[in-house]
């Protein structure tokens, strides 16, 4: 079972190019980038120790390499936090507007999974014609974006509280959902590898693929739709293109 997750902002590249970096959604001394960064890494940690490929999108990587992270992964997570008006607090699970019966029910696994931990507002899982998870390779199985909760209604140390207890929730929830579909990582597979030294996770191969981490972050600034997808139509290798705009016209 490979897992992949994904950070929600950090660095992105323009349609002209030229780059950038942002924060996401503004904490009160915190913010979304921050804490899914945290989040990300701490459920990367459990699930690896428990037999799992993880592979987390680090935001430094190479655009273009980040794709082929996602391309071979049985399962996608997005991860986001949500804010408001600063009193708004809630947990909610995102999946695309054309998302699968799969996808929806890896979400409601999640969405259960986040609510039975942080006890926060049960928001649902929702629709919606999200960019990010557009491009998801039809080869993943299946694929949300998680809305933890409102980082705009706590404190700096109460958000940390929430994001480790959600990046507890989500490892929960993933290995819940491997074994539903019977692809726990196997009982050899869970003891400590005995080599001295870790082996670095294996290097991205470069490819021009655009999949579903770079439409996500190209897609950032982009005026509207259309010029998204004339500008991918540039861009992208014939088989992303298929790939990509069986989705688009689903909409
Ligand atoms: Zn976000």
């Amino acid at each position: 079972m490979k897992v992949t997750l994904e950070v929600g902002h950090g660095p992105y590249m323009d349609r002209d190019g030229s780059t950038g970096f942002e924060e996401g959604a503004s904490g009160n001394g915190t913010t979304e980038y921050k804490e899914v960064t945290v989040m990300a890494n701490i459920t990367s940690r459990i699930l690896r120790a428990q037999g799992y490929q993880v592979n987390v999108l680090d935001p430094t990587d190479l655009l273009e390499a980040m794709g082929s992270y996602a391309e071979d992964s049985d399962v996608f997570v997005s991860m986001h936090l949500n804010a408001f008006n600063g009193r708004t607090q809630g947990t909610e699970v995102l999946i695309h507007r054309n998302g699968t019966d799969e996808d929806y029910r890896f979400a409601g696994v999640l969405q259960d999974e986040l609510v039975d931990t942080l006890r926060l507002n049960d928001r649902g899982v929702k629709r919606q014609g999200l960019a990010v998870l557009l491009g998801v390779p039809l080869s993943v199985r299946a694929a949300c974006l998680t809305e933890s909760y409102f980082i705009d209604a706590v404190n700096a140390s109460t958000a940390r509280r929430y994001t480790e207890m959600a990046a507890e929730a989500i490892a929960v929830g993933i290995d819940r959902y491997a074994a539903s579909i019977g692809k726990q990582p196997a009982e050899a597979e869970l003891s400590p590898s005995p080599s001295p030294s870790p082996s670095p996770s294996p290097k991205p191969k470069p490819t021009k693929t655009l999949s579903l981490v770079n439409v996500a972050k190209y897609y950032k600034g982009l005026p509207h739709q259309k010029a998204a997808l004339e500008w991918l139509q540039d861009q992208a290798s014939e088989q992303v293109m298929i790939e990509f705009t069986r989705r688009w016209r689903q909409q």
